[in-house]
């Protein structure tokens, strides 16, 4: 689209996660009038370690942001899965960018930081917190947007990075977000409670391959005097609640074969602050976009967590939306939206497919990045 088309653009984000963040970065940076709308009266998010990976690390460097995600972020080696006792599976690189003598190496980000840094950097004015999206209206060449506070907008392009349970996709989705029996217990401790397994900055995944269970232990060494650690514990589980309360006792039961350093970790930890989750995704979704509506992150492709893709597909999906609106190729808004579902689309249902497969002793033999065929890292 031409310059100045896109300077006339008014754009609605509902959303302000990670893919939200993002897309109020790159669509105000190309020019157009944008507002990140979030439900929630702060900026926050659960106490979890995720990894960019390069292609995020490298979009970030574009958007000139790099520097507040360096800043809360330790660049990593390898990626390791483990069998529940500590004896190595796999050990493998991160795959890594190298473009232009530069080096994109995959970071340990803690996800407030991350949506803290992210946010911060979003010009002024924004980002318009205590907004949810109450009833969206497709006009055709626009939508309307009714807030629970009363505020009602319409705008050019209506951007929905409103998560799994997206309420934009129900423009013309019935789709639900599907369990897969598995629960996710998640905490950050400080490196002193690691049982002094805190040594270097690689993510391990310790995996009792013929239950499934796991421990995911993501090195956060930049934070705090003794750095931090995030503790994922998954486990196969029959119960789908949303937020399940499990006893600490019933999951020590279900570690009982890992290594006596973890379970020591998992005996110490606080409970009452251990996030609990039942882990979902989506089924893969046929439509993304309308002429002025488009999905973005989980709203169009929510993934299980097992290749830890989520997050930075969120963020590829903000990018490639304002490349696909500044390409003269496509002459509309309509065409535009048509061309960064084209571009994303299929990559991001193959990452949906493999997340689904989780681990087991034979996958993890073979690699630890099974999506690297896939992606372009
Ligand atoms: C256990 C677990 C571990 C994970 N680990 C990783 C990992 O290691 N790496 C990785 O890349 N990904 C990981 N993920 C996935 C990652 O968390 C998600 O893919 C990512 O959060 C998606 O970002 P998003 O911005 O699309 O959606 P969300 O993070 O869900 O953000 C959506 C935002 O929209 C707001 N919102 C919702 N409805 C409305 C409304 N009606 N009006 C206004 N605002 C609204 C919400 O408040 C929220 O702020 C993990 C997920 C889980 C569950």
């Amino acid at each position: 689209m031409k310059t100045d088309d896109i300077k006339n653009l008014r754009i609605g984000v509902i959303g302000g996660g990670f893919a939200g963040a993002t897309a109020g970065l790159a669509l105000s940076q190309i020019g157009a009038q944008v507002k990140v709308y979030e439900q929630a009266k702060q900026v926050g998010e659960v106490g979890a370690g995720i990894g960019l990976r390069p292609a995020t690390v490298k979009l970030f460097k574009r958007l000139g942001v790099f520097p507040a995600i360096e800043a809360v972020t330790s660049p990593s080696d390898y990626f390791e899965i483990l069998d529940e006792k500590g004896n190595v599976i796999t050990r493998e690189q991160w795959p890594h960018l190298e473009e232009d003598g530069q080096r994109h190496n995959t970071r340990m980000i803690h996800r407030h930081d991350f949506v803290v840094a992210l946010t911060g950097q979003l010009p002024e004015g924004v980002l318009q917190l205590g907004h949810r999206a109450v009833e969206i209206t497709d006009n055709g060449d626009s939508a309307t947007v009714k807030f629970d506070n009363g505020v009602e907008e319409t705008f050019d392009i209506l951007v929905g990075a409103d998560g799994i349970k997206s309420r934009v996709r129900a423009l013309w989705s019935d789709s639900q977000p599907v369990p897969a029996n598995a629960h996710a217990y998640r905490a950050v401790i400080d490196g002193s409670e690691g049982e002094g397994m805190l040594v270097d900055d690689n993510l391990r995944l310790y995996l009792q391959g013929e239950t499934g269970r796991m421990i995911y232990f993501l090195p956060l060494r930049h934070r705090g005097p003794n750095g931090q650690i995030s503790f994922d514990i998954t486990v196969p589980h029959p119960d789908t609640t949303w937020n399940p309360q499990v006893p600490k006792e019933e999951v020590l039961e279900m570690l009982k074969d890992f290594d006596p350093r973890l379970l020591s970790i998992v005996e110490k930890l606080d409970w009452d602050k251990v996030n609990q989750r039942a882990a979902a995704d989506l089924d893969p979704q046929d439509k993304w976009n309308s002429d002025a509506v488009v999905l973005i992150g989980d709203a169009a492709h929510a993934m299980l967590h097992h290749q830890g893709q989520g997050a930075n597909s969120a963020v590829l999906d903000a990018g490639a939306l304002a490349d696909a609106l500044t390409d003269p190729a496509n002459e509309t808004v309509a065409e535009a939206l048509n061309a960064y579902t084209a571009e994303r689309q299929g990559p991001v249902q193959e990452l949906q497919r493999i997340s689904r497969e989780s681990w087991n002793a034979e996958s993890a033999g073979k690699t630890a990045f099974p999506e690297k065929e896939s992606i372009d890292y």
